[in-house]
């Protein structure tokens, strides 16, 4: 079989790694300051073939797509009776019932901060009761029966760990729970899945600035995941708020302007990888580690991670005093209706941990309502991208970078 280059970059993958190198060379061919890359450690999983089909009432494939750090099946998959639950207190009820089955999690989608421990911990909590496998539905309020992926964590011992997928709501839904309750029906499912779990590879945090010209240690800094997942092409999740930071410098510098401060762009790696138990070990917590000890040069952080669709303005934490500022800054945007300062700051996980060093946080506040239904999908690709959006989204990224860098006063820190 020919392996084809793949337009994903997962972490531990060559792709991401060439990807690298592509940003370094084209912030170098744009005469970015100091262009570097930083070597921090990532989880390296892969997913390989898999599948899953219910073999029982009837025959039907199952959309699905393993989860992060899931071990694989035995060469042959696991073939058993399905246990359907609602949620984490449903499963405890029906514990009895819960010894070698494969549990499939069908919960009622709250919000993905919210659901999304459903993937996270779903394997864990069945195999602590005798599951042989796990299938979660997918984390998303709309699905055209699209499985999406994501991490998951196990919370057992390596020989509790049990497989886990993720399956499309539809089949989560009615597949399950109709078959069961209407007919009484025994429900069976095959799961195959050959992921193979690698030790931590070295990859890079990629680093470029447009340096200020009055107080170049202070600094503003803007930010995405160069990482993505290896299904689709990762363009929404996260390639649009890599691209909102990398180009807010270039215009920066095409158009010849110094900011006072310096304004410093990092695409972070590995972002998708980590676990909650390997949490200070992700590249972002890496970068906050070893930079804390510099929080006071910060005068504010901002990260584009929750998708690049209708700009409207930004999320924001900060003292009373610097989201007077913000406001004031963001009224000079009102040609292209980007105006809103809303607190708190939301989705820009890989800077949260810079809040209790009182650093002032920012993220791109769009109308990201279809948001999950691409995400860590073959659907998050270049086409949910619009041109035109993207560069307002780009316009309104650069000038807050670009004017908070610039003025004279310093944002309180809280
Ligand atoms: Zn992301």
């Amino acid at each position: 079989m020919i392996n084809f280059p793949s337009n994903t970059n997962p972490t531990g993958s060559d792709e991401l790694e060439a990807a690298i190198d592509w940003m370094v060379e084209k912030s170098r061919a744009e005469k970015l300051d100091n262009v570097h890359t930083e070597d921090v450690k990532a989880p390296h999983w892969v997913r390989n073939t898999e599948n899953a089909s219910m073999t029982l009432p009837r025959l039907q494939k199952l959309d699905m797509m393993g989860l992060g750090s899931s071990v694989a099946t035995p060469p042959e998959g696991i073939t058993a009776e399905v246990l359907v639950v609602k949620n984490f207190d449903d499963l405890k009820k029906q514990k009895a019932k819960v010894p070698g089955k494969i549990v499939v999690f069908n919960p009622p989608w709250e919000s993905y901060c919210v659901t999304k421990r459903y993937r996270y911990d779903s394997a864990s909590e069945a195999a602590k009761l005798g599951a042989v496998a796990a299938l979660v539905m997918s984390m998303t309020p709309f699905s055209l029966s699209t499985p999406h992926t994501g991490q998951q964590d196990y919370t057992v011992e390596d020989n509790l760990k049990i497989p886990v997928a993720c399956i499309t709501v539809e089949d989560a839904r009615h597949d399950g729970a109709h078959a069961a309750k209407r007919w009484g029906q025994k429900i069976e499912v095959k799961l195959v899945m050959n992921a193979q779990n690698f030790p931590n590879v070295t990859t890079r945090n990629t680093v470029v600035e447009v340096l200020g010209g009055h107080t170049p240690n202070e600094t503003v800094l803007v930010s995405g995941h160069l990482d993505s997942w290896d299904v689709g092409q990762g363009a929404m999740d996260d390639g649009g708020g890599v691209m909102i930071s990398w180009a807010a410098l270039v215009v920066m510098r095409k158009l010849g302007l110094t900011p006072r401060r310096t304004v410093r762009a990092v695409f972070w790696t590995g972002k998708n990888r980590g676990s909650t138990e390997e949490l200070y070990a992700l590249p972002a917590m890496e970068y906050y580690n070893r930079h804390r000890d510099e929080h006071e040069q910060f005068q504010l952080i901002m990260e584009s991670d929750s998708g690049t669709f209708t700009p409207q303005g930004i999320s924001f934490t900060g003292t009373p005093e610097a989201t007077c500022i913000m406001q004031e800054v963001l009224k000079l945007l009102q040609r292209i209706n980007t105006t809103q300062v809303k607190t708190p700051v939301k989705g820009v996980p890989d800077i949260i941990s810079w809040q209790q060093m009182g650093v002032p946080l920012g993220g791109l506040l769009n109308d990201n309502s279809h948001y999950f239904w691409y995400h860590h999908t073959h659907g998050d690709t270049l086409t949910v991208q619009d041109p035109d959006i993207l560069d307002r989204c780009l316009a309104l990224w650069t000038s807050v970078a670009y004017v908070i860098a610039d003025i004279s006063e310093r944002l309180h820190r809280g």
